[in-house]
Protein backbone atom coordinates (compact mmCIF):
# COMPACT_ATOMS: atom_id res chain seq x y z
CA UNK A 1 0.00 0.00 0.00
CA UNK A 2 1.23 3.24 -0.90
CA UNK A 3 1.41 5.93 1.78
CA UNK A 4 -0.76 7.87 -0.13
CA UNK A 5 -3.64 5.89 -0.49
CA UNK A 6 -6.95 7.14 0.91
CA UNK A 7 -7.45 5.64 4.42
CA UNK A 8 -10.95 6.82 5.08
CA UNK A 9 -12.95 9.75 3.74
CA UNK A 10 -15.45 11.53 6.58
CA UNK A 11 -18.29 13.99 4.87
CA UNK A 12 -20.30 16.18 7.56
CA UNK A 13 -22.40 18.84 7.40
CA UNK A 14 -20.80 22.60 7.81
CA UNK A 15 -23.32 24.96 9.14
CA UNK A 16 -22.22 28.54 9.44
CA UNK A 17 -24.65 31.01 10.23
CA UNK A 18 -23.46 34.99 8.35
CA UNK A 19 -23.51 37.95 9.82
CA UNK A 20 -26.19 39.09 8.27
CA UNK A 21 -28.56 38.19 5.12
CA UNK A 22 -26.24 37.95 1.74
CA UNK A 23 -28.94 38.94 -1.12
CA UNK A 24 -27.89 39.26 -4.82
CA UNK A 25 -29.86 39.20 -7.62
CA UNK A 26 -31.14 35.92 -8.11
CA UNK A 27 -31.97 35.03 -3.81
CA UNK A 28 -30.60 35.40 -0.34
CA UNK A 29 -29.24 33.19 1.87
CA UNK A 30 -28.31 34.00 5.77
CA UNK A 31 -26.27 30.47 6.76
CA UNK A 32 -24.01 29.01 4.77
CA UNK A 33 -25.12 25.24 4.84
CA UNK A 34 -21.96 23.77 3.45
CA UNK A 35 -20.61 20.35 3.46
CA UNK A 36 -16.99 19.50 5.47
CA UNK A 37 -14.74 16.58 3.52
CA UNK A 38 -12.13 15.04 5.88
CA UNK A 39 -9.50 12.70 3.98
CA UNK A 40 -7.23 10.67 5.65
CA UNK A 41 -4.32 8.91 3.42
CA UNK A 42 -2.28 5.74 5.05
CA UNK A 43 0.26 8.25 6.48
CA UNK A 44 -1.67 9.88 8.10
CA UNK A 45 -1.83 13.25 6.31
CA UNK A 46 -4.98 14.86 6.64
CA UNK A 47 -6.59 16.81 3.89
CA UNK A 48 -9.80 19.41 4.28
CA UNK A 49 -12.21 19.90 1.53
CA UNK A 50 -15.47 22.24 2.26
CA UNK A 51 -18.49 21.55 -0.77
CA UNK A 52 -20.10 25.17 -0.35
CA UNK A 53 -23.66 25.00 -2.61
CA UNK A 54 -25.30 28.02 -3.09
CA UNK A 55 -28.73 27.59 -4.64
CA UNK A 56 -29.81 30.27 -5.88
CA UNK A 57 -26.09 30.23 -8.16
CA UNK A 58 -25.72 26.89 -8.77
CA UNK A 59 -29.49 25.35 -7.87
CA UNK A 60 -27.70 22.43 -5.88
CA UNK A 61 -28.60 22.31 -1.69
CA UNK A 62 -26.60 21.02 1.34
CA UNK A 63 -28.97 17.88 1.03
CA UNK A 64 -27.29 17.16 -2.44
CA UNK A 65 -23.90 18.28 -1.90
CA UNK A 66 -23.71 16.07 0.87
CA UNK A 67 -25.58 12.45 -1.10
CA UNK A 68 -23.04 13.66 -3.66
CA UNK A 69 -19.76 13.65 -1.42
CA UNK A 70 -20.59 10.80 0.20
CA UNK A 71 -21.17 8.80 -2.92
CA UNK A 72 -17.80 10.42 -4.27
CA UNK A 73 -16.35 8.89 -1.31
CA UNK A 74 -17.69 5.39 -1.60
CA UNK A 75 -15.87 5.50 -5.39
CA UNK A 76 -12.33 6.96 -4.47
CA UNK A 77 -11.58 4.64 -0.83
CA UNK A 78 -8.58 2.90 -0.68
CA UNK A 79 -7.34 4.66 -4.23
CA UNK A 80 -3.99 6.36 -4.65
CA UNK A 81 -4.38 10.07 -3.78
CA UNK A 82 -1.60 10.36 -6.05
CA UNK A 83 -4.19 9.40 -9.31
CA UNK A 84 -5.55 12.73 -8.25
CA UNK A 85 -6.19 13.41 -12.41
CA UNK A 86 -7.81 9.79 -12.48
CA UNK A 87 -9.99 10.24 -9.42
CA UNK A 88 -11.10 13.88 -10.74
CA UNK A 89 -12.01 12.37 -14.08
CA UNK A 90 -13.76 9.40 -12.46
CA UNK A 91 -15.97 11.41 -9.54
CA UNK A 92 -17.21 13.64 -12.49
CA UNK A 93 -17.85 11.08 -14.62
CA UNK A 94 -20.66 9.88 -12.59
CA UNK A 95 -21.53 13.43 -10.38
CA UNK A 96 -20.73 15.64 -13.31
CA UNK A 97 -23.96 18.26 -12.34
CA UNK A 98 -22.70 18.09 -8.25
CA UNK A 99 -20.19 20.47 -8.95
CA UNK A 100 -19.87 21.91 -5.14
CA UNK A 101 -19.02 18.15 -4.38
CA UNK A 102 -16.90 17.13 -6.57
CA UNK A 103 -14.85 20.82 -6.29
CA UNK A 104 -14.86 19.65 -1.89
CA UNK A 105 -13.59 15.88 -2.64
CA UNK A 106 -10.71 17.55 -5.14
CA UNK A 107 -9.80 20.15 -2.56
CA UNK A 108 -9.58 17.52 0.58
CA UNK A 109 -7.97 14.83 -1.87
CA UNK A 110 -4.95 17.90 -2.86
CA UNK A 111 -4.77 19.64 0.82
CA UNK A 112 -3.88 15.58 1.89
CA UNK A 113 -1.61 14.65 -1.06
CA UNK A 114 0.30 18.21 -0.70
CA UNK A 115 0.32 18.04 2.93
CA UNK A 116 1.73 14.15 2.56
CA UNK A 117 4.34 15.63 0.06
CA UNK A 118 5.52 18.20 2.61
CA UNK A 119 4.85 21.08 0.63
CA UNK A 120 1.92 23.85 -0.15
CA UNK A 121 -0.31 23.86 -2.43
CA UNK A 122 0.54 26.90 -4.70
CA UNK A 123 4.19 25.50 -4.71
CA UNK A 124 2.59 21.70 -6.06
CA UNK A 125 0.61 23.92 -8.81
CA UNK A 126 3.66 25.59 -9.46
CA UNK A 127 4.96 28.24 -6.68
CA UNK A 128 3.60 31.39 -8.51
CA UNK A 129 2.78 33.54 -5.77
CA UNK A 130 2.82 33.18 -1.89
CA UNK A 131 -0.12 35.66 -1.63
CA UNK A 132 -3.16 37.03 -2.66
CA UNK A 133 -5.47 40.07 -3.07
CA UNK A 134 -8.47 40.03 -1.82
CA UNK A 135 -12.09 41.53 -2.11
CA UNK A 136 -15.06 42.02 -0.33
CA UNK A 137 -18.71 41.54 -1.27
CA UNK A 138 -21.39 43.99 -0.48
CA UNK A 139 -24.78 42.07 -1.35
CA UNK A 140 -27.90 44.13 -2.35
CA UNK A 141 -28.57 46.63 0.85
CA UNK A 142 -29.67 49.59 1.30
CA UNK A 143 -27.48 52.87 0.73
CA UNK A 144 -27.31 53.71 3.85
CA UNK A 145 -25.75 50.12 4.54
CA UNK A 146 -23.63 49.88 1.61
CA UNK A 147 -22.18 53.22 2.91
CA UNK A 148 -21.43 51.43 6.60
CA UNK A 149 -19.84 48.56 4.83
CA UNK A 150 -17.79 50.46 2.59
CA UNK A 151 -16.34 51.89 5.11
CA UNK A 152 -15.52 49.05 7.55
CA UNK A 153 -14.05 47.57 4.57
CA UNK A 154 -11.72 50.27 4.11
CA UNK A 155 -10.88 50.00 7.64
CA UNK A 156 -9.63 46.53 7.66
CA UNK A 157 -7.56 47.46 4.66
CA UNK A 158 -9.06 45.83 1.36
CA UNK A 159 -8.79 47.35 -1.39
CA UNK A 160 -11.66 46.06 -3.91
CA UNK A 161 -15.31 46.02 -3.29
CA UNK A 162 -17.63 43.68 -4.97
CA UNK A 163 -20.90 44.98 -5.47
CA UNK A 164 -23.94 42.73 -6.01
CA UNK A 165 -26.35 44.84 -8.31
CA UNK A 166 -28.76 43.66 -11.02
CA UNK A 167 -31.67 44.22 -9.54
CA UNK A 168 -33.75 47.59 -9.59
CA UNK A 169 -31.43 50.24 -11.43
CA UNK A 170 -32.11 53.07 -9.61
CA UNK A 171 -31.63 51.29 -6.19
CA UNK A 172 -28.26 49.85 -7.55
CA UNK A 173 -27.01 53.08 -8.76
CA UNK A 174 -27.51 54.39 -5.22
CA UNK A 175 -26.12 51.82 -4.05
CA UNK A 176 -23.10 52.15 -5.60
CA UNK A 177 -22.37 55.99 -4.82
CA UNK A 178 -22.78 55.31 -1.31
CA UNK A 179 -20.46 52.56 -1.40
CA UNK A 180 -18.16 54.73 -3.56
CA UNK A 181 -18.34 57.69 -1.01
CA UNK A 182 -17.91 55.50 1.94
CA UNK A 183 -14.89 53.79 0.30
CA UNK A 184 -13.82 56.78 -2.49
CA UNK A 185 -10.43 55.24 -3.30
CA UNK A 186 -10.74 51.27 -3.58
CA UNK A 187 -12.03 49.86 -6.71
CA UNK A 188 -15.37 48.95 -7.19
CA UNK A 189 -16.46 45.43 -8.93
CA UNK A 190 -20.01 45.26 -10.39
CA UNK A 191 -21.55 41.51 -9.74
CA UNK A 192 -25.23 41.57 -11.76
CA UNK A 193 -25.31 37.68 -11.25
CA UNK A 194 -27.27 37.58 -14.53
CA UNK A 195 -29.95 40.21 -13.06
CA UNK A 196 -29.87 42.70 -16.40
CA UNK A 197 -30.76 42.83 -19.81
CA UNK A 198 -28.24 43.83 -21.77
CA UNK A 199 -29.78 47.44 -22.20
CA UNK A 200 -30.04 47.55 -18.30
CA UNK A 201 -26.40 46.86 -17.68
CA UNK A 202 -25.48 49.38 -20.09
CA UNK A 203 -27.82 51.93 -18.41
CA UNK A 204 -26.32 51.25 -14.83
CA UNK A 205 -22.70 51.48 -16.48
CA UNK A 206 -23.41 54.60 -18.16
CA UNK A 207 -25.55 56.67 -15.02
CA UNK A 208 -22.52 55.29 -12.89
CA UNK A 209 -20.38 57.03 -15.69
CA UNK A 210 -22.53 59.96 -15.32
CA UNK A 211 -21.23 60.11 -11.68
CA UNK A 212 -17.60 59.84 -12.47
CA UNK A 213 -17.50 56.00 -11.35
CA UNK A 214 -15.64 54.02 -13.70
CA UNK A 215 -15.96 50.36 -12.46
CA UNK A 216 -12.86 47.78 -12.63
CA UNK A 217 -15.14 45.41 -14.24
CA UNK A 218 -18.82 43.99 -14.23
CA UNK A 219 -19.28 40.73 -14.18
CA UNK A 220 -22.20 38.66 -15.62
CA UNK A 221 -24.45 41.28 -16.44
CA UNK A 222 -27.33 39.17 -18.32
CA UNK A 223 -28.60 35.60 -18.26
CA UNK A 224 -25.86 33.02 -18.29
CA UNK A 225 -26.90 31.50 -21.54
CA UNK A 226 -27.46 34.79 -23.18
CA UNK A 227 -24.18 34.65 -25.27
CA UNK A 228 -25.35 37.29 -27.94
CA UNK A 229 -26.50 39.64 -24.82
CA UNK A 230 -23.17 38.98 -22.59
CA UNK A 231 -21.52 40.23 -26.64
CA UNK A 232 -23.50 43.27 -26.70
CA UNK A 233 -22.93 44.52 -23.42
CA UNK A 234 -18.85 43.88 -23.77
CA UNK A 235 -19.10 45.60 -27.24
CA UNK A 236 -21.12 49.15 -26.47
CA UNK A 237 -18.70 49.83 -22.91
CA UNK A 238 -15.02 50.35 -21.82
CA UNK A 239 -15.85 48.31 -18.95
CA UNK A 240 -14.21 45.29 -18.80
CA UNK A 241 -17.20 42.61 -18.80
CA UNK A 242 -16.70 39.58 -17.07
CA UNK A 243 -18.40 35.56 -17.38
CA UNK A 244 -18.61 34.27 -14.07
CA UNK A 245 -22.15 31.47 -14.60
CA UNK A 246 -21.31 31.75 -18.10
CA UNK A 247 -18.06 30.19 -17.43
CA UNK A 248 -19.48 27.15 -16.40
CA UNK A 249 -16.70 24.99 -18.25
CA UNK A 250 -14.02 25.66 -20.63
CA UNK A 251 -15.68 24.89 -23.68
CA UNK A 252 -17.99 27.56 -22.84
CA UNK A 253 -15.49 29.79 -22.04
CA UNK A 254 -13.52 28.76 -25.38
CA UNK A 255 -16.98 29.83 -27.33
CA UNK A 256 -17.37 32.89 -25.72
CA UNK A 257 -13.68 33.91 -25.99
CA UNK A 258 -14.02 32.90 -29.76
CA UNK A 259 -17.21 35.46 -30.19
CA UNK A 260 -15.53 38.15 -28.40
CA UNK A 261 -18.10 38.17 -25.75
CA UNK A 262 -16.46 38.78 -22.55
CA UNK A 263 -12.82 40.15 -21.13
CA UNK A 264 -12.57 38.33 -18.34
CA UNK A 265 -13.63 34.99 -16.80
CA UNK A 266 -14.38 34.07 -13.43
CA UNK A 267 -13.19 30.84 -12.56
CA UNK A 268 -14.74 29.46 -9.67
CA UNK A 269 -13.65 27.05 -8.11
CA UNK A 270 -16.25 25.57 -6.19
CA UNK A 271 -18.43 25.35 -9.74
CA UNK A 272 -15.67 24.17 -12.00
CA UNK A 273 -13.41 22.18 -9.53
CA UNK A 274 -10.03 22.19 -9.33
CA UNK A 275 -7.73 20.47 -11.40
CA UNK A 276 -9.85 19.30 -14.59
CA UNK A 277 -11.73 22.08 -15.53
CA UNK A 278 -9.86 25.61 -13.81
CA UNK A 279 -6.82 25.04 -16.19
CA UNK A 280 -7.96 24.65 -19.49
CA UNK A 281 -10.60 27.24 -18.50
CA UNK A 282 -7.83 29.75 -17.35
CA UNK A 283 -5.12 28.83 -20.91
CA UNK A 284 -7.95 29.20 -22.74
CA UNK A 285 -7.89 33.30 -21.76
CA UNK A 286 -3.91 33.36 -21.89
CA UNK A 287 -3.98 32.49 -25.74
CA UNK A 288 -6.37 35.08 -26.59
CA UNK A 289 -5.67 38.24 -24.54
CA UNK A 290 -2.84 40.43 -25.14
CA UNK A 291 -0.54 41.50 -22.25
CA UNK A 292 -1.12 44.79 -22.87
CA UNK A 293 -5.05 45.03 -22.93
CA UNK A 294 -5.38 47.64 -21.17
CA UNK A 295 -9.45 46.65 -20.48
CA UNK A 296 -7.79 43.63 -18.28
CA UNK A 297 -6.22 45.21 -15.29
CA UNK A 298 -5.64 43.26 -12.33
CA UNK A 299 -7.94 41.54 -10.62
CA UNK A 300 -8.28 40.18 -7.45
CA UNK A 301 -8.81 37.02 -5.58
CA UNK A 302 -12.66 36.81 -2.85
CA UNK A 303 -10.49 35.92 0.74
CA UNK A 304 -7.76 33.56 0.45
CA UNK A 305 -8.69 31.59 -2.33
CA UNK A 306 -6.16 29.89 -4.40
CA UNK A 307 -2.53 29.52 -4.36
CA UNK A 308 -1.97 31.44 -7.62
CA UNK A 309 -3.82 33.84 -10.32
CA UNK A 310 -3.42 34.97 -13.39
CA UNK A 311 -4.30 38.72 -12.72
CA UNK A 312 -4.84 40.40 -16.40
CA UNK A 313 -7.45 38.60 -17.92
CA UNK A 314 -8.76 36.00 -15.32
CA UNK A 315 -9.43 35.38 -11.18
CA UNK A 316 -10.47 33.20 -9.02
CA UNK A 317 -13.06 32.52 -6.62
CA UNK A 318 -13.39 29.21 -4.57
CA UNK A 319 -15.48 27.96 -2.15
CA UNK A 320 -16.52 28.55 1.48
CA UNK A 321 -14.65 30.17 4.15
CA UNK A 322 -13.29 27.57 6.37
CA UNK A 323 -11.08 25.28 3.81
CA UNK A 324 -9.23 28.63 2.99
CA UNK A 325 -8.71 29.50 6.98
CA UNK A 326 -7.75 25.84 8.24
CA UNK A 327 -4.69 26.15 5.29
CA UNK A 328 -4.15 29.58 6.21
CA UNK A 329 -3.34 28.14 9.46
CA UNK A 330 -1.28 25.22 8.66
CA UNK A 331 0.58 26.53 5.43
CA UNK A 332 0.97 30.04 6.77
CA UNK A 333 0.05 31.26 3.38
MG1 LIG B 1 -20.31 36.45 -9.72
Amino acid sequence: MSRTTIRSVSVEPLNIPLLEPFTIATGTTSEANNVLITITLADGSIGYGECAPFSPSTGETQETALSAALGCAELIKGKDAAHWRALSKLIRSVYFSQGTAIAGIEMALLDALTHSYGIPLYVFFGGASTFVETDMSIPMVSPERGYDLAKETVARGITSIKIKVGGDLRDDVARVEAIREGAPNVGLILDANQGYTANEALLCLEALDNRDIRPLLMEQPVHKDDHEGLRYVTQHTAVPIAADESAYSAANVAHLIAMGAVNVVNIKLYRRRLPCHAYPVNDRCDDRVSPGDKRCRPLCCRPGRFPFRRPRHSYVTGGGPLYWRLRAARRGV
